[in-house]
């Protein structure tokens, strides 16, 4: 029997594949037979070196996701360097923390240019190309505020609350035309985007008490839910936000 998770001769765009959930993705991915192309704005030089090692073809990408100029010319620019585009991993993202009460509009648009408007134009330019070549396989990385409502961060939970419901109105729209559209919920990992939180200690206390694995997520953790959404074996998958997550939903 064929591996069903096997990714080989498979093209997969990961952003913000530099460092944290996105290199561990890319990562896991590679692994698992696929092509890397890496966009973002940061030198993802670390990611590289980890790919080319598994005897993986890299391509880096320079682009700036705080608006949607980037979109097409990412899309062109892996299919040119790498022969397609099977795989979308919108992984980029940002937080901005801050009371409600006092929130700025520029703090606003940041996370939802980034999070959601990006993502969902950067999607659509990638399943143009999908649906021209046969189908492929789109993952948003979501969050658990994809399905709780946190605090301090309110366009983080409107851009990943978002984005949840933008992964099953893609789903409804693709998933008989051979574009599986799904979403990870990452918990609590140990990124740059969770330093903060790390760095006080009673939030990393009462954190660490929720999570019933008992520890932080480490990039390497998520690379399993990503190769099952990105291969054959979630042919039959659509429309849903994974959690991967230690248990902190369960709880
Ligand atoms: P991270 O280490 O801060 O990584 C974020 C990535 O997004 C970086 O590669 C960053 O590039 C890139 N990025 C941000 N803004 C960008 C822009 N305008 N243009 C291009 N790239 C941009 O944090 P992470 O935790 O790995 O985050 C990855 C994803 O997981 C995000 O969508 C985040 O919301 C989500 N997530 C994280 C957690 C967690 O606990 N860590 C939980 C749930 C969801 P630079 O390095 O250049 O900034």
């Amino acid at each position: 029997m064929t591996n069903p998770f096997d990714l080989t001769g498979k093209v997969a765009l990961v952003t913000g594949a530099n460092t944290g959930i996105g290199q561990g993705i890319a990562v896991a991915l590679a692994a698992a037979g696929a092509d890397i192309a890496a966009a973002g704005r940061s030198a993802p030089t670390e990611t590289r070196a980890a790919v080319e090692a598994l005897g993986r073809r890299f391509l880096s990408i320079s682009a700036d996701f705080g608006s949607t100029e980037p979109v097409q010319r990412v899309v062109d620019e892996t299919v040119a360097g790498l022969g397609g585009l099977d795989i979308l991993v919108n992984n980029a993202g940002i937080i901005r923390r801050q009371d409600s009460i006092a929130f700025s509009e520029d703090d606003w648009d940041a996370v939802m240019n980034t999070n959601l408007k990006t993502v969902f134009f950067l999607t659509q330019a990638a399943a143009r190309h999908m649906l021209a070549s046969g189908g492929g396989k789109v993952i948003n990385i979501a969050s658990l505020l994809s399905f709780q409502g946190g605090i301090r961060v309110p366009s983080y939970t409107a851009s990943k609350s978002g984005l949840a419901g933008l992964t099953k109105i893609l789903a409804n729209e693709w998933a008989a035309k051979g574009i599986n559209v799904n979403a990870i919920a990452p918990g609590y990992f140990d990124t740059n985007n969770t330093e903060a939180l790390r760095a006080d200690e009673a939030r990393n206390r009462s954190i660490l008490e929720r999570i019933p694995a008992g520890r932080w997520g480490q990039p390497s953790d998520i690379g399993g839910a990503a190769v099952f959404l990105a291969s054959g074996a979630s042919d039959y998958v659509h429309g849903v936000t994974l959690p991967v997550d230690g248990g902190w939903l369960a709880r």
